[in-house]
């Protein structure tokens, strides 16, 4: 069977490189004890192998292996984080509007519950040109007296728009806010340093931009960080008390790890450390503005985005539904996503229409000829 022309690296990235697959291979194959729960060897290599990943982490990411701890995606990073730093005393939390549910979805619960209150902070109003100074006048607009918390997306899995985190994390020390990212489309493709960027957990997924396999995902603390646990269970450390053991990772990871799966984010991580995080973005971006431009080229196409940058790009065809497009590529070999991406904030601030819109995204691995052809199919139409 050939390969699909695979445009929806937003989503996951496919395929993996070659190192990812016999790293998951060689740890179920050799090492294939439970990390932490036994004196023998193989437990004790399973084990070895989940801090090799949580080194290359710390390394990327700007932390120590301590503050690295393994989550089953972005998602579970995201409500591990909000809800373990707001705890039992709520009070009032910031997110942009171009949120994923993923951040949106934890705070409308937290309202619902009458844990935590929340409001959205605009951020590429479409009607009004964008910059970093206005995002942040936006943001700083929105903060009450009992706000403890912003959350937001880094790069918008949507149109690319990338927010200003680093203002965004000096903004949060000066007003004594918590800081927490949500990496989930920039991990592996722009650069991210918590310490340096003021972030106090940032949330990223292991099988996008970093190319490991599905079922990963971290969270990465800041220093001196301490949170309440959403998840208790054994963890291998001190066994004889009820309490959680205080010390992170291990504190925010009860149950057995998905090592193989960490193993192949290893291998992920290497991969995109040798390839450099500059040239991926360039790759992307360069690819990005060929496509924008070629549907831009095609009468009855509308792109949204605040600018141009990035692989990520959304798109309308008149007199189309965004699930007859998807539907139509997917009949000519190419993956693409249509609809609402999990994104109705973002949606509605780039103003899509009612039936959403077609999301093509590109990855590492894209090539020219695979614009092209989504190009062709689409020119047709
Ligand atoms: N946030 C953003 C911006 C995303 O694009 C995604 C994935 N679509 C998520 C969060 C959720 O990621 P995951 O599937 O790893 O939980």
């Amino acid at each position: 069977m050939s390969r699909p022309i695979y445009l929806d690296h937003a989503a996951t990235s496919y395929p993996k490189p070659p190192a990812v697959i016999s790293a998951v291979a060689d740890c179920m194959k050799y090492r294939g004890g439970n990390p932490g729960r036994g004196a023998h060897k193989l437990s004790l290599e399973a084990a070895k192998e989940i801090y090799a990943c949580r080194e290359v982490a710390a390394r990327l990411f700007g932390a120590e292996p301590e503050r690295v701890v393994f989550t089953l995606n972005t998602t579970h990073a995201l409500n591990v984080a909000i809800k373990g730093l707001i705890g039992r005393n709520g009070g009032h939390i910031l997110c942009s509007d171009m949120e994923h549910n993923a951040v949106y979805r934890p705070l409308y619960k937290m309202a619902q519950d009458g844990t935590a209150t929340f409001d959205v902070f605009p951020t590429f109003s479409t009607t009004r040109q964008w910059s970093k100074s206005r995002i942040l006048s936006s943001l700083a607009a929105k903060v009450r007296p009992d706000t403890r918390m912003v959350v937001c997306a880094h790069a918008s899995n949507i149109c690319s728009a990338v927010l200003p985190i680093e203002e965004i994390g000096q903004f949060c020390k000066r007003r004594g806010l918590f800081f927490v990212v949500d990496g989930a489309q920039s991990a592996g493709v722009y650069d991210l340093d918590v310490d340096r960027m003021g972030i106090d957990a940032l949330c990223v997924p292991g099988h996008k931009g970093l190319l490991g396999p599905q079922g990963t995902g971290m969270l990465i603390l800041g220093k001196g960080i301490t949170l309440d646990t959403l998840i208790e269970g054994g963890n291998g450390m001190d066994s004889l008390l009820g309490e959680m053991s205080k010390d992170a990772p291990e504190r925010f990871e009860a149950g057995t790890l998905q090592t193989p799966a960490i193993a192949g984010l290893r291998a992920g991580m290497e991969f995109v450390e040798a390839v450099g995080i500059n040239t991926i973005r360039e790759h992307e971006r360069r690819l990005g503005i060929y496509l924008q431009d070629g549907l831009l080229s095609i009468p009855r196409v509308k792109v949204y985005a605040p600018y141009r940058k990035g692989g990520v790009v959304l798109f309308t065809v008149d007199g189309y539904n965004s699930d007859e497009i998807g539907a139509l590529l997917d009949r000519k070999g190419i993956c693409v996503r249509p609809g609402f991406h999990c994104a109705a904030l973002g949606h509605r601030t780039l103003g899509t229409p009612d039936g959403g819109a077609v999301r093509a995204s590109l990855g590492w691995g894209s090539k020219e000829r695979d614009v092209e052809a989504l190009l062709q199919v689409v020119g047709r139409l």
